[in-house]
């Protein structure tokens, strides 16, 4: 066999102030060979896929994999040119007996609500109705109808933080494999939930209901289950959560299950809300608990969901408070960065910190620092083992509180974000991280509490209030019951 794999991805916030051009993908583009090197981020999907399909004795026909951090909406012509990359190389590859792409399943270029859809159709008219396209999306996708018609089998992550884009990348070419060898007939059904929220699996009822998912694939001709849980910052009609079922030839039986399970997560809805605190609430909390680490999630700077993650209305109260023995990054601060690598090791000098991308950013802040570290390519783990590059930083301390500043756009994933520049954070009373969840997979174990904080930052948790312009149908909980 001869089996096609590409990536592009990116996860686009329609109302980030931060086009996504061309230089933010390049920062991660690789040609032709993602998945023969280290995992990084975008690219574990590729690599199990290779891996698949080189231990059967098949050919790979690799074209690019990149994965743009998230910000606004990616600039047209960027879009089509990486796009019409993928589907030259596929054209180029013909006859193909497999087509698996990793794509996000939220990007939105100028003039593309759905560029996932687009990629996926125009794949299917190069290929003919035969030929199996597998496609793996992260669970924070606006899944269309479009994506679906033109796919063989689309599988979502299941798992919030991302734990499981291997093992979902290994299903999805076990099921084009089967289908492709006419062992099954894959018929997908889609049921909309009618929710805009953020779910997070590691803990009830989410962990359950994910289970449970789990449990139902594999028998009864049910061959796959994906509760794709949307992205709340895309306006875009397709936004929100759906359930995803692939039956084996049986299209009422994928419908009605889709359905079943739809409405059993809808039922779930107040208890798998996160409770969020203020920023006084959060610190009250945290200065409460006496013994162990305190874990603080800026869920609304979370670069990750294409905010700045540069915004300072935490540190801001830390430092009007006096509150000390904190450590807290990454701050995309590259002017900071710049100023501090200048000075070195050792200064001291008043710095001007954050707040610089716009009004979800707050103010700026200006604190006397010491500079305690510098390094010319930070990384941290992300939680597929893969090194994620953070670019220039440096490690700043001033009133009793540590900083880690930085040059490449990115969300707090892993200790060693801190660590890797010297400074332990687990040694520290607080620990305050920019990231929405998968900070949990590694920063949880080590914390006796995590507290969630809502900020004004970029995208704050209130999905009842999220100003869409393009969504029709109403969705919880901006109604509290949308199939009335
Ligand atoms: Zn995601």
């Amino acid at each position: 066999m001869k089996i096609f794999i590409a990536s592009l991805a990116t996860e686009t916030n329609t109302f980030s102030p931060l086009p996504t051009g061309y230089r933010t993908f390049e920062e991660t583009l690789l040609r032709r060979d993602a998945s023969r090197r280290p995992p990084a981020i975008g690219t574990a999907p590729v690599i199990e896929w290779r891996k698949a399909a080189e231990a059967e004795g098949h050919e790979v026909v690799e074209s690019l994999s990149t994965f743009a951090q998230p910000a606004g909406t990616t600039i047209r012509s960027v879009y089509e040119s990486f796009r019409d990359e993928i589907l030259g190389d596929l054209q180029a590859a013909l006859p193909v007996d497999m087509v698996l792409l990793f794509l996000h399943g939220a990007m939105v270029a100028d003039g593309y609500d759905d560029c996932e859809g687009d990629v996926l159709a125009r794949a299917r008219a190069i290929v003919g109705p035969k030929v199996p396209i597998g496609c793996e999306l992260d669970l924070h996708c606006h899944l269309t109808q479009q994506m679906v018609d033109a796919a063989t089998a689309i599988v979502t992550y299941k798992e919030y933080p991302h734990v499981d884009t291997a093992a979902r990348a290994r299903e999805v070419y076990a099921l084009c494999k089967a289908a492709g060898a006419g062992k099954t007939k894959p018929v997908s059904a889609l049921y909309d939930c009618r929710m805009v929220n953020m779910w997070r699996t590691p803990v009830e009822p989410m962990r359950g209901f994910v289970d449970r998912m789990m449990a139902l694939e594999g028998k009864d001709g049910i061959l796959s289950v994906s509760f794709a849980h949307g992205f709340p910052w895309g306006d875009v009609a397709d936004v929100g959560a759906r359930m995803l079922v692939i039956a084996d030839g049986d299209r009422a039986k994928a419908a009605q299950l889709a359905e079943k399970l739809g409405r059993e997560i809808f039922s779930l809805r107040e208890q798998t809300v996160t409770p969020h605190l203020d920023v006084d609430e959060a610190i009250d909390r945290a200065l409460r608990i006496k013994n162990g680490l305190v874990v603080m999630a800026d869920v609304a700077d979370n670069a990750g969901g294409g905010a700045p993650s540069d915004s300072t209305f935490i540190l801001k109260r830390l430092l009007e408070r006096g509150v000390r023995d904190v450590a807290s990054g990454c701050y995309w601060d590259p002017v900071a960065v710049r100023i501090c690598k200048e000075a070195g090791v050792g200064a001291s000098f008043d710095l001007r910190i954050g707040g610089k991308c716009g009004k979800a950013s707050g103010d700026t802040v200006d604190l006397r620092v010491t500079v305690k570290a510098v390094s010319d390519a930070l990384t941290q783990t992300g939680n597929n083992g893969g090194q994620i590059p953070l670019g220039e930083a440096v490690w700043v301390e001033g009133a009793g509180i540590d900083l880690v500043l930085n040059t490449l756009r990115g969300q707090t994933y892993a200790p060693d974000a801190f660590s890797n520049l010297g400074l332990d954070p687990t040694k520290r009373k607080i620990v305050v991280v920019k990231s929405t969840q998968h900070f949990h997979a590694r920063f949880a174990p080590l914390a006796a509490d995590v507290l969630y904080v809502s900020t004004a930052g970029a995208i704050p948790p209130d999905f009842a209030n999220i100003p869409y312009t393009k969504k029709t149908v109403p969705f919880w909980p901006h109604v509290q019951n949308p199939f009335a």
